[in-house]
């Protein structure tokens, strides 16, 4: 343990009792050197220190009066104000007794390190930051690569008069905090190596949804400070915090990376070959994930982490952590889903940043200094922001960036604050025009501009006391990007989850057409992440995975698929689900969809995973495939697997498909569809088309009769009781096990079957 001064106290010495002391930054600093995670060794200055240096030096009565009256919003006046302000305060002599302090404890570190002159980070640290509610990023200064004792002063100067930068004084203003209320510590941490590796930021939470039992971890290429300004496009990976495993892996572009040099940084061109690489190994994509799960669990909310990878020691290092504000914060009894409702003309794309849209006039901001033609409810459109932008933003209806990432100040901001945005559009103010109306669209993981105010709705689902029911109340849902926002809903799991929604919104290709090209690992890839995304969003509750259905005029439509697709008259009726699995003709992309689900298992350890079979003709059909899943690395005794019954001769046959499945889900269009010979995509024919008639009803009471005298369960999974008023009742009283719904209805439908029972 170091010597600890009035002046200096070494990071080991402190815990969260010190914020007033030496601020939020080093305070949980010091808790995280008392923790099980790696913190490079230093020493923080103190409260004290900086009081004493504004008395001293400072001529504090003399900032009183230039702060006097001021007004945020005149912005002239406050840059004016700031300048003069800044100017004092790094011209002042710093005190004797502070510099020996600083002097003595950075004589200290080096000894320790066993070196001269120590390269170190010096990370401004405010008393009044970092508090849950109050988080604005990086509004202090952060100086990296100081080396030398004079230098070592000249930075933590430079940290004292950055707590009177323009953005900072109006920051205060508008939160009400009195300007010499907060003080400024310096944590002084030793360098690590990240300029020889990489860096980077993570959440303990999926920042976007709120989602709380992923980890999700930026990185990128050198010094972290590409990442949080938004500067550089990071690597991302998401890891489901229960198993410890990897969920997603996207690569990012990592064209700069910010290196040490002369005494300072400087951001140089990253090469080609290592940018198409990932910046961690797998094996460091999950120890970080378990130093973020030990900061969560000790300081018992959701956290912002930054971290680094020291590349001569070759190991990682936690940088800092601090509250995350906006989901951390907050009680979310309310699930807010977005809907567009009319389809517009898409102008631009970019990545999308909260889950809501947003519409209003184009207003193209080049200067913080026309903020004044932003009107409330515009949409803002600029190359970047930063937070002298946040009055701005907090009158726009949507934001749009040309720069920035998932965790750029735009991206942090905006959530923050609630209003959508899309970042990183490249192009945004050249290509919308200054005073259109325009659509923002953050619903999916693509944001999309559209022209024109196109209709939304907002569907508001309120949580809390949702009665818990026997029958199991599950979710229809196949799209992996909306997972994760749905997860808080109260349901039992999810009982559909269509593949061929993975492939067509995530991969597009026919899988034979990737295999031809010698590029079957990206279909594997990409339907194992999307599966594992909705597994994880409900787990430990059930999820049924339907292995896929695509008719082959589906099939055609993804590319390359003509070559592989013969032209069928009736596709409903041809060449579909299991059918395809044992057929020579198919088995090699049956290979692909049951090595994603067995990576699922196995690689990310999610169990909860039943295997579901469609269209299955026969009994004889149904042990094919599972003989052929068997073969693919799906064993039968591992695996929980049920079959559809939508074809009639499923429910004639019950007590056989029984035998040979472990439970059936009722998928009512294609039954409805068969039974009725009714087309089930014909206009003409759509008041034929009733799944109330006689000979559904009597086919789902004897079927559930057939299951249930084998032991087997029955659910539903086809749209009638999304859709028809009444269908729950009846289904109920039939004696069904569980129901699937759409997501807009399941608060409800849980309602109606509670009140039934
Ligand atoms: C059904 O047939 O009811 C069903 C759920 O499957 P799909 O709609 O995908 O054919
Ligand atoms: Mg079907």
């Amino acid at each position: 343990m170091g010597t600890d001064t009035e002046y200096v106290r070494w990071l080991e010495s402190l815990d969260s009792t010190d914020v007033a002391a030496v601020g939020g930054k080093s305070a949980n600093l010091g808790v995280l050197a008392g923790l099980d995670v790696p913190v490079l060794p230093g020493f923080s200055t103190t409260a004290t220190a900086y009081d004493h240096f504004l008395e001293e030096s400072g001529d504090r009565s003399k900032l009183e009066e230039l702060l006097r009256d001021l007004d945020p919003e005149d912005i002239a006046d406050l840059q004016q104000r700031g300048a003069q302000i800044r100017h004092r305060l790094r011209d002042a002599s710093m005190p004797p007794e502070l510099e020996e302090s600083l002097v003595g404890a950075y004589e200290e570190l080096a000894d320790r390190l066993g070196v001269t002159e120590p390269a170190v980070a010096v990370r401004s640290s405010a008393t009044a930051e970092d508090l849950p509610t109050a988080s604005f990023a990086g509004q202090q200064e952060t100086i990296l690569n100081v080396s030398g004792e004079s230098e070592l002063i000249e930075a933590v100067r430079d940290c004292y008069a950055s707590l009177f930068t323009d953005r900072a004084i109006a920051y205060r203003e508008r939160q009400g905090f009195n300007h010499f209320d907060v003080k400024l510590a310096c944590a002084v941490q030793k360098m690590g190596r990240a300029d020889l590796a990489s860096s980077g930021v993570l959440f303990t939470l999926d920042p976007d949804t709120g989602f709380e039992n992923v980890t999700v971890i930026e990185a990128t290429y050198g010094l972290g400070e590409l990442v949080v300004q938004g500067e550089v496009d990071p690597d991302r990976y998401v890891v489901f915090e229960p198993t410890n495993g990897i969920l997603e892996k996207t690569l990012g572009e990592k064209a700069r990376r910010m290196v040490r040099r002369d005494g300072g940084t400087a951001v140089e061109r990253v090469p080609t070959e290592e940018r198409t690489r990932y910046t961690l190994s797998d094996e460091q994509i999950r120890t970080l994930s378990t130093y973020a799960t030990q900061i969560e669990d000790h300081f018992d909310r959701p956290m912002d982490v930054e971290w680094l990878l020291d590349g001569e020691l070759e190991e990682l290092f936690i940088v800092q952590a601090r509250p995350e504000t906006v989901h951390g914060a907050t009680d979310e009894n309310v699930v807010r889903t977005y809907r567009l409702e009319e389809c517009g003309e898409e102008l631009l794309e970019g990545v999308s940043i909260g889950n809501a849209i947003g519409a209003g006039r184009t207003r193209i901001l080049d200067d913080l200094r026309e903020m004044d033609r932003l009107a409330e409810g515009d949409v803002l459109v600029t190359e970047m922001t930063d937070p002298d932008w946040v009055p701005v933003m907090k009158r726009a209806s949507a934001i749009v960036t040309e720069r920035g990432g998932k965790t750029s100040h735009a991206a942090i901001v905006s959530r923050e604050l609630g209003v959508p945005a899309i970042v990183g559009t490249d192009r945004a103010t050249k290509e919308l025009r200054d005073g259109d109306e325009i659509t923002v669209d953050c619903t999916r993981e693509t944001g999309r501009v559209y022209g024109g105010r196109l209709d939304f709705t907002i569907d508001e689902q309120t949580l809390g006391d949702v009665p818990e029911t026997s029958t199991d109340v599950l979710l229809i849902l196949g799209d992996p990007d909306q997972a994760f926002s749905l997860a808080n809903l109260p349901v039992d799991g999810v009982g559909l989850a269509r593949e061929e929604f993975i492939v067509t919104s995530h991969i597009g290709s026919h899988p034979l057409e990737l295999i031809a090209r010698g590029e079957e690992e990206t279909f594997v890839d990409a339907l194992q992440t999307g599966i594992a995304k909705i597994a994880a969003a409900f787990y430990p509750n059930r999820v049924i995975v339907r292995l896929s259905d695509f008719k082959t005029n589906e099939y055609r439509n993804l590319e390359g698929g003509w070559k592989y697709e013969p032209d069928e008259d009736n596709p409903m009726i041809g060449w579909r689900g299991a059918a395809r699995y044992y057929d020579e003709d198919f088995r090699d992309a049956f290979r692909l969809e049951c090595d994603a689900l067995r990576r699922v298992r196995e690689d990310v350890g999610l169990d909860n995973i039943i295997v579901m079979v469609p269209f299955c003709r026969t009994p004889a059909e149904g042990k094919q495939v599972l003989e052929v899943m068997d073969e693919f690395g799906l064993p039968r005794d591992e695996l929980n697997v049920y079959v559809m019954a939508e074809l009639p001769s499923n429910i004639v046959l019950a007590d056989r498909f029984a035998k040979i499945f472990d439970g059936f889900s009722i998928g009512s269009n294609d039954l409805t569809q068969l039974t009725l010979g009714v087309d089930r995509n014909s206009e003409r024919l759509a008041s034929l088309f009733d799944e109330n008639d006689d000979a559904i009803t009597r086919s789902i009471h004897s079927l559930i009769e057939d299951a249930h005298r084998h032991e087997r369960p029955v659910g539903i999974c086809g749209d009638a009781p999304s859709t028809i008023p009444g269908y729950t009742e009846f289904l109920l009283e039939a004696g069904i096990d569980s129901i699937s719904v759409s997501p807009d209805v399941a608060v409800e439908t849980i309602l109606t079957v509670a009140e039934l029972e």
